[in-house]
């Protein structure tokens, strides 16, 4: 094989793999997903639902979705798997509906949410519910949780291994509602849903990507009540990129 034979493979090989990475790596922004969306809303799923334990070996094909969400929502009840677990007085599984298009993660429950056993139910939250309204969205339509479900003592961010203890049933809500978009409020949720140490103010304003699902991270509701002025235009903007979005992908 002469020089040029040889250059003339390894190009092509070069090409073969970027075109596998391309096909495995990414996926069209406004593509549906091959999994069907279910037709029940399945609203409300959080701490107040009282499903049957499910069978750890029982095979997952032909449980209905909401028997598996139940399922992850009854583990985080009881979850011993890290130390917040001591402190807390009610675990925060996360609420909203299963079927959701959006999901929204928070760093850690509250006190309020602590004692009511519901994510972003106190200031924040209700800063929070204004923001969703902003963009025509009802907290029932989306699906709100935590990178820990248990709140950490004075609403100190959650520690690494903390978060990675909580990780999988995060994953898990993650792979079952199969949202369109998520929505990371704060450092610690994008940091830890997008697996990078980068700042929130680097990663806000732009999309980014958990496995296949587009992320849009903010700034956290706390610290626009914090500091108003400083991030409101910000968030709003945000906002505005997940409402295009989301309005791109019901015309397409
Ligand atoms: N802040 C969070 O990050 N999560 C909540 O659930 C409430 C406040
Ligand atoms: Fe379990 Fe998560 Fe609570 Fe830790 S924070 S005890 S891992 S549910």
């Amino acid at each position: 094989m002469n020089e040029k034979q040889r250059l003339s493979r390894e190009l092509s090989a070069i090409a073969g793999d970027t075109l596998d990475f391309l096909k495995t790596g990414f996926r069209s922004e406004t593509g549906e997903k091959a999994s069907e969306r279910g037709s029940s809303t399945g609203a409300d799923r959080g701490v107040d639902s009282a499903p049957p334990e499910a069978g750890p070996r029982e095979p997952e094909a032909g449980r209905a979705k909401s028997e598996l969400f139940d399922a992850v929502v009854k583990q985080v009840l009881t979850c011993t798997k890290c130390p917040l677990h001591r402190g807390r007085r009610n675990a925060v599984p996360g609420k909203g509906s299963i079927d959701a298009a959006v999901v929204f993660i928070g760093e850690g429950p509250g006190e309020t949410e602590d004692i009511r056993g519901e994510p972003f139910v106190g200031r924040a939250g209700q800063l929070l519910t204004k923001m969703l309204a902003g963009i025509d969205l009802k907290r029932e339509e989306v699906y709100i949780t935590n990178i820990v479900k248990c709140r950490p003592p004075n609403n100190r961010a959650p520690l690494p291994e903390e978060s990675d203890a909580c990780f999988p049933y995060l994953e898990r809500q993650l792979a079952l509602i199969d949202p369109k978009v998520i929505c990371c409020l704060g450092g610690p949720a994008a940091q830890v849903v997008l697996r990078t140490s980068q700042g929130i103010t680097k990663l806000r304003g732009a999309f980014h990507r958990y496995k296949d699902t587009p992320v849009i991270p903010t700034y956290h509701p706390a610290a626009v009540l914090r500091f108003p002025d400083k991030y409101r235009r910000d968030v709003w903007n945000d906002l505005k990129m997940l409402r295009d979005y989301l309005r791109d992908l019901k015309k397409s």
